[in-house]
């Protein structure tokens, strides 16, 4: 057919078609656990819940301003110039559905056809396809497992080219749970600064960090004018189901943001936008210390296997090397999948081989079922 094709060229999320095969094999009833997640397994703080239906019981059924209800733009501002250091107001801020879809808003809003926009991978599964969907080039910069996978000044430079026009960065990263060092951050604010580039920073776990300390590139000198931030309350506040993100830049690119959410989508829907205004008010750490204790548990588990990886100080996932079983990472998963009934995500998904990427968003004995299993599959292999 005589359809796009820009968008025909778009892989689907190897994320969703791997998880297509678990379901199948467990809808024929085969026991199967899957370590796929990108979402908390814990159910959205009930004050949240609360005030949605509060809001709905008080008639907030209508449209609201296409960029969101003041007083949460409020809130937001405040709660990221508080992070930042920054002096940001309602007019920086625009609420969207999800993270995904201010990044989708804000792409939209820099790019010009053959723009390039850079891309540490390992990197997650929808930059890619955003970036070529809003009609710019997608560069990928590999970083390495040695080198903690933290941005390299000099390689990235070495990506630079007069089409340059962002570099997309992710701390805490998914999928491999590092969060960027002060070092690397300072030298990606040097590159932006030197080559006037945007950065657009992608801070949907920043309050999901386990050891160091996450910080937002906009608090760099000179950075406030060239950052754009991604942010949602999918992850820290389990509420990935009610597709609620914002985007927080400068007033020039918040404007454009906010006329493509216009024209698009509108407002998030209203009852939500009060859900996520009660969000601030919500302790998050008892979930905190929970992903923190899996995450311990699962370095122990995987330690004693012998397997390569980093241990992860943030988000909820292990991104552990495979290369010495000899597979590719997608047959790697794939056999996980079939002889122990394990599903994983390959690294592949994310622009790296050899890997595979363990979700610990997942309950207790979900995980030390898991971890037998891959134990199990493991031992086999190595006799
Ligand atoms: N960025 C990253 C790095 C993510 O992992 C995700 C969710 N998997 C998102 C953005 C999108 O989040 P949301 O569900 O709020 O759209």
């Amino acid at each position: 057919m005589n359809l796009s094709e820009k968008i025909k060229s778009v892989e689907q999320s190897i994320t969703l078609a791997l998880n297509a095969k678990a379901i199948e094999l467990e809808k024929k009833g085969e026991d199967i656990i899957k370590l796929t997640a990108g979402e908390p397994d814990f159910n959205t703080p009930k004050p949240i819940v609360e005030a949605a239906y509060e809001a709905l019981k008080a008639g907030k059924t209508k449209y609201t301003a296409s960029s969101g209800i003041i007083e949460l733009r409020d809130k937001i501002a405040k709660y990221i110039s508080k992070r930042t250091n920054n002096n940001y107001n309602s007019d920086n801020v625009v609420v969207t559905n999800g993270g995904k879809q201010a990044l989708f808003n804000v792409l939209m809003a820099i790019t010009n056809p053959g723009d390039e926009i850079l891309v540490l991978d390992p990197s997650w599964v929808s930059y890619e396809a955003q970036i070529i969907m809003t009609g710019g080039t997608p560069v990928h910069i590999p970083l390495d497992f040695e080198n903690g996978f933290q941005p390299d000044k000099k390689k990235i430079k070495r990506y630079i080219t007069p089409k340059t026009k962002a570099i997309l960065i992710n701390s805490p990263n998914n999928p491999t749970g590092m969060v960027y060092s002060k070092e690397a951050l300072q030298d990606i604010a040097d590159i932006a600064k030197e080559h006037e580039i945007f950065v657009i920073s992608d801070e949907v776990y920043e309050l999901l960090v386990y050891e160091g300390t996450h910080y937002s590139i906009s608090s760099f000198e000179g950075m406030k004018e060239r950052t754009i931030i991604i942010n949602a309350f999918s992850k820290t506040w389990a509420m990935t189901g009610w597709r609620i993100g914002y985007v927080v830049g400068p007033n020039e690119i918040i404007s454009q943001v906010g006329k493509i959410q216009s024209h698009s989508t509108s407002n998030v829907n209203t009852p939500t936008q009060y859900a996520a205004l009660k969000a601030f008010d919500v302790d998050v750490y008892p979930m905190f210390q929970e992903f923190k204790k899996r995450r311990d548990y699962v370095a122990k588990r995987l330690e004693k296997m012998n397997l390569k990886f980093i241990l992860p100080n943030g988000a909820f996932y292990f991104f552990i090397s495979v290369d010495e079983f000899g597979y590719s990472d997608k047959e790697f998963s794939e056999k996980l999948l079939s002889e122990v009934g394990l599903a994983v995500v390959p690294g592949s998904g994310f622009y790296k081989k050899g890997f595979i990427r363990i979700s610990f968003a997942t309950s207790q004995e979900n995980l030390e079922n898991a971890l037998d299993r891959l134990e199990k599959f493991v031992m086999n292999f190595r006799g």
